[in-house]
C-alpha cells in the first residue's frame, strides 16, 4: 500500500507503538491512584507535561491533555466566549478553519454573537491586516488556524498575535496541522490557546493537547476529578496517549533539518514524476497543482500537496486509487464522505464542479521516495483511464 493520506492521519511510528504497549501492559496505572503503579503513571504524564511544555515554551500548568485536536479547539473558544460573553460578543475566524471551529462560530451565532469569516487566498491563507481590519470595538478574540489541512498553507501566526496582542483580544491557534512540522512557541506567537492532535505526526488517535496562557480561564467541558488535568478536564488520563503524544514530537523534532529534507524531496519527486506521467498519458493539460507547491523554490515546505484534475471526480478518482493500493483523499478526511465539495476548497475560489476534481495528497515522515514516485504514476495512469472512459477490472486498469 502506498499511503498518501497523512494530513487525515499518520501510522504510529514503531518507537512510539512499542513505547505506548509498554505504558499500556507494564506501566498501566490510574494516575489517580496513591499506590505505585498509579504514582509511577502520575510521573510519566507529569513528565510529558513537563516535556511538551518546554517545546511550546510555556509552564507545565499552561498544557492540557485533551482526546483530539476537536476537543482541544471545542475547548479554546468555549472558554474564550465565556469568558468574553456577557460583554463582546464578536469573533473574527477565517473561512477555511477545520469543522470544530466553524461549527463552534455557528453555535455562537445561534446564542447572539456575531462572526467574521475572513476570506482565504488560494493557499487557504489570511492576512495580518485583514485580522486587524476586522476587530471592531466588542471583538473578544481571533481563531485562525496555523497550517491549512487542505490546502497547506502557512498563516502569519506570529504577525496575527501582535495585532491581537494591540488590539487586546484573545487569539487561539489551530495548531493540528502544524505540530511537528513548524515552530509552536507560544511566545513568539503571542497566543493565548493552541491546539495540537497526536495522530497528525505518528503518535497514536485519541489524544491531543490545548496550550492555554491563564488555566483560571479555561471552561471545562468534561468534569471529572479535581486532580484531573487540574481540575479543567475531567476523565482517567490517557497514559499511553500522552506518552506516545511526547515521544512522537520528540521524534518529529529531533532533526528539522533531516525531515524538512525529506519532505521537500518527496514533494519534488510528486511533481516531477507526475508532470512526466501526466504527458505521457496525454493529460498534462488538465493536471495543476493548485496549492501546496511552491514554483519558484528549491526547498519545498509543508506536507500536502492539492491536485486540481480537471473533469476527474474526485471521489471515483480516490476509490480507484484505492483499488490499487494508492490511497488519497477528496477534500479534508471528514468531508470525504460528504457529496458536498470541500468548504475550504469553496474558500479558496474554486467553483463547486472544480472543488470536486481536487484530491489532496499529503506525506508523512514514513513515506519514501519511491512511494510519492510510484504514487504520482498511479494517479496519472489512473486519472487518464478515467477520463478516457476506461475501467478498473481486477484492480489493474484496462488501457
Ligand atoms: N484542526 C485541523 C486543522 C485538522 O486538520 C484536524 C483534523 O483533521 C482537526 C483540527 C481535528 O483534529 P482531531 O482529528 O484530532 O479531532
Amino acid at each position: 500500500m502506498i499511503y498518501l493520506d497523512n494530513a487525515a492521519t499518520t501510522k504510529v511510528h514503531p518507537d512510539v507503538a512499542a513505547r505506548v504497549l509498554d505504558v499500556m501492559t507494564e506501566q498501566f496505572g490510574n494516575p489517580g491512584s496513591v499506590h505505585a503503579p498509579g504514582l509511577e503513571a502520575a510521573e510519566l504524564v507529569r513528565k510529558t507535561r513537563a516535556y511538551m511544555a518546554k517545546q511550546l515554551h510555556c509552564a507545565p500548568s499552561n498544557i492540557i491533555f485533551t482526546a483530539c485536536g476537536s476537543e482541544a479547539n471545542t475547548m479554546a473558544i468555549r472558554s474564550m466566549a465565556a469568558f468574553w460573553g456577557g460583554r463582546f460578543r464578536h469573533a473574527v475566524t477565517t473561512k477555511a478553519e477545520h469543522e470544530s471551529v466553524l461549527r463552534y462560530m455557528k453555535y455562537l451565532e445561534r446564542h447572539g454573537w456575531e462572526v467574521t469569516y475572513l476570506d482565504v487566498a488560494k493557499d487557504g491563507t489570511v492576512t495580518a491586516q485583514q485580522v486587524r481590519d476586522a476587530i471592531r470595538p466588542d471583538t473578544s478574540f481571533v481563531s485562525v488556524m496555523y497550517a491549512n489541512n487542505e490546502l497547506d498553507g502557512v498563516n502569519p501566526v506570529a504577525e496575527i498575535g501582535q495585532v491581537c496582542c494591540e488590539e487586546a483580544v484573545h487569539f487561539h491557534v489551530d495548531a493540528v496541522q502544524a505540530a511537528g512540522l513548524y515552530d509552536l512557541n507560544v511566545e513568539k506567537l503571542q497566543c493565548d490557546f493552541l491546539s495540537v492532535s497526536g495522530h497528525k505526526f505518528h503518535a497514536p488517535k485519541g489524544v491531543g493537547l490545548l496550550y492555554v496562557r491563564e488555566p483560571v480561564n479555561v471552561e471545562t467541558q468534561v468534569f471529572g476529578g479535581s486532580e484531573q488535568e487540574q481540575g479543567l478536564r475531567g476523565g482517567t488520563e490517557n497514559v499511553p496517549g500522552i506518552v506516545g503524544l511526547g515521544a512522537a514530537y520528540s521524534l518529529a523534532m529531533s532533526d528539522p533539518v533531516a525531515r524538512d529534507g525529506h519532505f521537500s524531496r518527496l514533494k519534488w519527486k510528486f511533481h516531477n514524476t507526475l508532470q512526466e506521467a501526466a504527458l505521457q498519458y496525454g493529460i498534462a493539460d488538465r493536471v495543476e497543482f493548485y496549492s501546496g507547491w511552491d514554483e519558484g523554490s528549491t526547498q519545498q515546505k509543508g506536507k500536502i500537496l492539492s491536485l486540481l484534475i480537471r473533469g476527474v471526480d474526485s471521489e471515483t478518482l480516490v476509490l480507484a486509487l484505492s483499488s490499487q493500493g494508492v490511497c488519497v483523499s477528496s477534500g479534508s478526511a471528514c468531508n470525504s464522505h460528504e457529496s458536498e465539495p470541500s468548504h475550504v476548497l469553496l474558500a479558496s475560489g474554486l467553483s463547486p464542479e472544480l472543488a470536486r476534481n481536487v484530491i489532496r495528497v499529503s506525506f508523512g515522515s514514513d513515506n519514501t521516495v519511491s512511494d510519492a514516485e510510484l504514487g504520482a504514476q498511479i494517479i496519472a495512469r489512473t486519472a487518464a483511464a478515467l477520463l478516457q472512459g476506461g475501467i478498473l477490472n481486477g484492480g489493474a486498469l484496462e488501457e
